[in-house]
Order: C-alpha cells, then sequence, then structure tokens
C-alpha cells in the first residue's frame, strides 16, 4: 500500500529530521553561550590586566618617590647619605634597597653603604625599569629596579619581586597575568623569564602602563571557555536541552501531519499523478467497443502504478475524491476530444462517482465542463454509484438528477446485487443501467443460487427497461450465458483490461 510503505520508508529520513530539529536549538544556543562566555571571559581578563596595570602603578610610584627624593644627593659622599637612603627604604612602602650612581656606577647602596658597581643603562627598558633573578643578598628573590638619572646623577629604588607576584596572583586568580619588563617577564610563581611569552589562546590581551616602561599580559590556557561554560552555564544547558526535546517533538508532529494520507494525495492531486485508464465495455451482441469506463490509477513517482482500492478509501475520507475525479473527467475529456468526431455511434464514457458528489450541484458543472470539450452526440456520459453507497434522497440530490438528466448524462447502479436498493430508489434517481456485480458473473456455470439472482436481476432490469453492463466477464462460457439472456453491455478481461490513455486511443483510432 503506497501510503503505508511510503510511511515505512520515510521513517528514517522523519528520524534524521526530528533529530535535526532538535539538535539545532541545541546547538545554535550552545554556539550563543559559547560566545557569551567567551566575551565575559575576555572582559574578565581586560579588567585583571587593567587592575594589574594600576596596581603596579601605584606601587611604582613610590619607587619613583624614593629615587626622585634621592636623586638630588647623588654625587655627596657615600657617608653623608647613607642614613637618607636608608630612610626612603623605611620610610616608602615596597621599597627594599636605594642605590645612589654618579656616572652609571653605584657608588653607595642602603644594603652595603659604600660600593662600587657599574650598570649598563641599556639593559634597562627604556632606561627606567629592570627585572632582576635577584642580588648579592637574595639570588633567588626577582627584583624590581626603578632607575632616575640626570647627567652624572642618578638614584635606584628597588623593589621586592614578591610584591609583585603576589600582585600577579591575588588579581589573576583564574587568569594568567604576566608582567614583563624589557625582555624580561614574571609569572605569579614569582619565577623572571627571558624571551617569547607563553601561549594564552583565551581571551590574550596586553595592556601598556601609561606612565612606566612595563606591560601586562593577562589571558586563558586552552580549554577554558569549556571549563567556564560548564561551571557557569548548567542552569541555562538545561534550558536548551528542553528547547531541543520541545522542538524536536514539534519537529516530529508537524512531519505527521505533513506526511499524513491526505496531505501526500493533495500533493499528488496538483502533480498530475491520478492518471485515467480505460476499460472497454463492449456490446452483447456483435462485441464491438461501445465505450469505456475510466478507472483512476495513482502514477506514483517512487511506487509505481497503484491500484484505486488502495487510495480512493483515503480519498473519500479527506474529501479529495471530488477535486480528483475532476481532474480525472479533464484529462478523460482532453485525451478524447481529438478523436471524438471520428466516432460513428456516441462513445459511452462511464465515471466512478460517489456519495460525496452529490451533496451539492458541483457535480452538474462538472459534468457540462466534459461535455462542453466534445461536439454534440460524440460522446455519452455516464455516472456510476455504487449499490453499497446509497445516496440520500434530498431536495439537492433531486435538483442534481433532474439537471444532470436534462444534459443528457446517464447514471448506472454499480455493483448491483451486493447492496440493497429498492426499487423505489431505482425510479427516484431515473437510473439507465445496472452494472452487475462481478461475483455473480464469476458464479456463472458454478452457483446455482447465484445463477438464480442474476437471472432475476436480468429480468428486473428488462421489466424496469433498464440496459445491463455485466462486469468482470473472463470466459466465453460467461460471455455466452449473459449474451443469450440478452445483456446489452459486457466488460471483463476476456474482451480487454484498463488500459492506459494512450493505447486505448490507438485502439480506439485503429492505429
Ligand atoms: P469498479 O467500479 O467495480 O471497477 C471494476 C473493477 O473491476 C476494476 O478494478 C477493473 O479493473 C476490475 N475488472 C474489470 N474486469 C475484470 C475481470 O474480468 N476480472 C476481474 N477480476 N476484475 C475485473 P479497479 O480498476 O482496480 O478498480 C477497483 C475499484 O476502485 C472500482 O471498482 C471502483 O469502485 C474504484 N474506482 C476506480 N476508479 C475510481 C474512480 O475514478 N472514482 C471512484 N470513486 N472509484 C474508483
Ligand atoms: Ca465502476
Ligand atoms: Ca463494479
Amino acid at each position: 500500500m503506497p501510503l503505508s510503505a511510503k510511511t515505512r520508508r520515510k521513517r528514517s529520513s522523519r528520524i534524521v529530521v526530528t533529530l535535526l530539529s532538535a539538535l539545532l536549538p541545541i546547538v545554535l544556543g550552545g554556539v550563543i553561550l559559547y560566545l557569551q562566555a567567551q566575551r565575559t571571559l575576555e572582559q574578565g581578563s581586560r579588567l585583571t590586566a587593567e587592575e594589574a596595570v594600576l596596581q603596579f602603578d601605584l606601587m611604582l610610584d613610590n619607587t619613583a618617590q624614593a629615587a626622585e627624593k634621592l636623586l638630588p644627593l647623588a654625587g655627596q659622599p657615600c657617608a653623608d647619605v647613607n642614613l637618607a637612603l636608608r630612610e626612603q627604604v623605611t620610610r616608602r612602602p615596597f621599597v627594599r634597597a636605594t642605590n645612589l650612581l654618579w656616572d652609571d656606577t653605584i657608588y653607595c647602596s642602603s644594603l652595603f653603604g659604600e660600593t662600587h658597581e657599574k650598570i649598563a643603562p641599556g639593559d634597562y627598558s627604556h632606561g627606567q625599569l629592570l627585572l632582576m633573578k635577584g642580588n648579592r643578598v637574595t639570588p633567588d628573590t626577582a627584583l624590581l629596579v626603578y632607575r632616575l638619572s640626570k647627567g652624572k646623577q642618578g638614584a635606584m629604588s628597588i623593589m621586592d619581586g614578591y610584591h609583585l607576584s603576589n600582585i600577579l596572583r591575588l588579581i589573576g586568580r583564574k587568569t594568567i597575568v604576566l608582567l614583563q619588563v624589557g625582555p624580561q617577564w614574571l609569572d605569579a610563581d614569582g619565577q623572571i623569564h627571558e624571551g617569547p611569552l607563553p601561549v594564552l589562546p583565551v581571551a590574550h590581551t596586553t595592556l601598556d602602563s601609561q606612565r612606566y616602561a612595563f606591560h601586562v599580559t593577562a589571558g586563558l590556557r586552552e580549554g577554558e571557555i569549556w571549563r567556564y561554560i560548564s561551571s557557569e552555564y548548567p542552569p541555562l544547558f538545561s534550558l536548551l536541552i528542553f528547547f531541543g526535546a520541545m522542538s524536536g517533538l514539534i519537529g516530529h508532529i508537524l512531519q505527521k501531519r505533513s506526511t499524513s494520507p491526505s496531505v501526500e494525495m493533495q500533493r499528488a492531486l496538483e502533480a498530475r499523478e491520478f492518471v485515467p485508464y480505460f476499460q472497454p465495455v463492449v456490446s452483447g451482441d456483435g462485441k464491438q467497443w461501445s465505450g469505456a469506463e475510466v478507472l483512476m490509477r495513482w502514477n506514483h513517482p517512487k511506487e509505481g502504478l497503484v491500484r484505486p482500492d488502495l487510495f480512493i478509501p483515503f480519498a473519500e475520507h479527506s474529501g479529495l475524491i471530488v477535486p480528483m475525479t475532476r481532474s480525472l473527467m479533464q484529462q478523460t475529456a482532453e485525451l478524447l476530444a481529438p478523436i471524438a468526431s471520428a466516432f460513428e455511434q456516441p462513445l459511452r464514457i462511464s465515471v466512478n462517482i460517489t456519495a460525496r458528489h452529490c451533496k451539492d450541484l458541483q457535480l452538474i458543472n462538472d459534468c457540462r465542463q466534459f461535455l462542453s470539450h466534445f461536439t454534440q452526440g460524440s460522446v455519452c456520459l455516464v455516472l456510476e454509484l455504487t449499490e453499497r453507497e446509497l445516496i440520500e434522497p434530498t431536495d439537492i440530490t433531486h435538483r442534481l438528477f433532474e439537471q444532470l438528466h436534462e444534459l443528457g448524462v446517464k447514471i448506472a447502479i454499480d455493483d448491483f446485487g451486493t447492496g440493497h436498493s429498492s426499487l423505489g430508489y431505482l425510479r427516484q434517481f431515473n437510473v439507465d443501467f445496472l452494472k452487475i456485480d462481478q461475483s455473480f458473473v464469476a458464479m456463472i456455470g458454478a452457483d446455482v443460487l447465484s445463477r438464480h439472482i442474476l437471472d432475476s436481476i436480468i429480468e428486473l432490469s428488462v421489466k424496469l427497461n433498464l440496459d445491463i453492463v455485466a462486469e468482470g466477464v473472463e470466459t466465453e462460457e460467461q460471455s455466452d450465458y449473459l449474451t443469450a439472456r440478452g445483456v446489452g453491455f459486457l466488460q471483463g478481461y476476456l474482451f480487454a483490461r484498463p488500459m492506459p490513455g494512450a493505447q486505448f486511443i490507438n485502439a480506439l483510432t485503429g492505429r
């Protein structure tokens, strides 16, 4: 069955679409959360760097003030200024030692008193700052030296690296913060390194001090964004999963709706996939083609040709049978109209209709439309109404059948003998033909009771002056039996199977 087969085959693609619609909000939301986390970390990193620069500037202010105070004393004998050097160490926060220089040579130190040590001004960043691994007293403790010079005079104040690394550690917390002075840089462990800085791929920021010759670099290691997301966003993630599940559910429901039989059939109708097949009806006496029954086939793009009993019930249920039949009549008219003028007798074209068609007068327009393709008398349109589905006699149906007759349209009761139509019913709707159901025809020569029913139907139709078409004639015996009893028309595989339009036209025109 095409509709259920289609559903089965589409199941895998439905699962894929459902999964995609569930994943889409999760992935999109994940990307947004990722970008948001990245932004937050970048802002945090920048703020950290700004804070570090501010702190270092404040600390260096103390060393700068000490050096400024001492500079005018440079050149005086060490014994005279030694006390002043020590005073600065005591008074100024962060200052661990002070030196006086003459002509780039330290000649007096708060630590050692008189000394003689040549310095290289080029080692100092902008001639001002130098990060050192240690000095003679504490060779393993980092130091930051602030140098001030004027002519031959020079003063230095030295800060303990411990204060600096403390700031790096306290301010940074999860962010890595580094203090860079010239080619040297200090990390939060108080170690001084030389050369390129470590790679900080996340939220990398470098900020220069506006007042002193150093800069601060802050950033995070690889994977920090995900670590941040997993620690900060679990509630948002739960929300995303919820949205994903909802979206998947909605996607699933929408797909189910969009692949419902009626939607699929609506698509097929627009694509003109419902096509007419023609089964010739022959006259009982000469076995000449006197007309044909139009039988619907679904020319499905994937399933191939589909039998009507597999989709007509869906079409009836959804009401699509009405536009489908209209399309079938339209196609039939387009096929036959070009050759209709060659017909010697009016060709009888039977179309199957259902009770639904009789609910309004639209059918009249459809028949009028059909007949307008042909010259008067070249075709005779017959509407087949199955006996199993009786039409309720109402004002509308009476008007409908009256007007149909005025148009010259004939009415046939299909599958006659399987339902329970009364004589009154036959008269009420002005029936022209009875189509004996193929189950009775199949019993010819086999079942005595069925043959009796068949004989009664034939007798009845003669009395009522109705033409009879016998359906499902498959053997010569059946054909002979029916012809012998005066059945006017025969239809069945013995004469021809239902065939596509082109084949029917070729046979009609003798090509
Ligand atoms: P139906 O109106 O009774 O149509 C006759 C069915 O008998 C057709 O089956 C035809 O192919 C089949 N048939 C003809 N000769 C023989 C024969 O010698 N032996 C056997 N075993 N079968 C024979 P089909 O085309 O499969 O149509 C089945 C049913 O679907 C139709 O029964 C009709 O009720 C419905 N149908 C077909 N086309 C339409 C349509 O356009 N509109 C509506 N409402 N129903 C349609
Ligand atoms: Ca029929
Ligand atoms: Ca039938």
